[in-house]
């Protein structure tokens, strides 16, 4: 399927007038989708899956794209992704940060994080609770985790089409991010909810079937 340029010209100005960031995500998508968006000026991609990803930024040269991770991270993958990974959105627990932490000193590089914090009700997504996000952030201001940098929160509201509940798991996040003065980016939206997201103040949005398409399940 291809890319769906229209699409993309009418969010890129929505968001731009927000000042809002867009990922494309592309997970699951082949090369020349992630090619032709970016031949129209979209520089940041997401995907989810860690071998996809390396395979993706070894086959693509000479083009200069963020590559955000926004999948669940296993600790022992980091060590693929580290030396080129623009942000990880999906960090949620302290062991993963560690970790990310330990590769990044390896690759002398500060890799940028998001902590991922759960706002849905169903069981099956990951994310930190508020007591987990507090101790994080005290470990990173002891100094005890030097080369990483937590940018922002990220998080996923229930799949759901009840707008209403949606806007309040959004808005729940918000509310937490408001008492971190030091977090700047809130990674919230979707192609189902990016509209409502952004009426919670987010300001970075992760958007894929609505510029690529729908995917068949991995
Ligand atoms: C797949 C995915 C998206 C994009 O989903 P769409 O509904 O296709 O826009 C955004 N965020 C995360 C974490 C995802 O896994």
């Amino acid at each position: 399927m291809a890319v769906n340029k229209e699409n993309y010209h009418k969010i890129r100005e929505e968001l731009d007038a927000n000042n809002v960031q867009l990922i494309a995500v592309s997970k699951i998508k082949p090369i020349e989708d992630i090619l032709a968006l970016y031949d129209l000026g979209q520089k940041d991609f997401g995907e989810n899956y860690v071998q996809e990803l390396v395979d993706k930024n070894s086959n693509i040269t000479n083009k200069s794209i963020n590559w955000h991770f926004i999948g669940h991270l296993q600790t022992n993958k980091v060590k693929y992704i580290a030396n080129f990974v623009y942000l990880i959105h999906s960090v949620d627990s302290l062991k993963l940060l560690q970790e990310i932490d330990k590769q990044g000193k390896k690759n002398n590089r500060i890799i940028n994080c998001l902590l991922q914090i759960y706002i849905a009700t169903e069981e099956t997504k990951y994310g930190l609770d508020e007591n987990e996000l507090t101790d994080i952030l005290n470990e990173v201001n002891f100094g005890n985790l030097p080369n990483v940098s937590i940018e922002g929160l990220m998080g996923m509201a229930s799949f759901s089409d009840d707008l209403t509940k949606v806007k309040q798991e959004f808005q729940n996040l918000r509310n937490i991010k408001s008492k971190y003065p030091q977090l700047q980016t809130l990674s919230m939206g979707m192609s189902q909810d990016y509209k409502t997201a952004i009426e919670e103040g987010s300001n970075m949005v992760r958007i894929g079937s609505l510029l690529f398409g729908e995917r068949n399940s991995k």
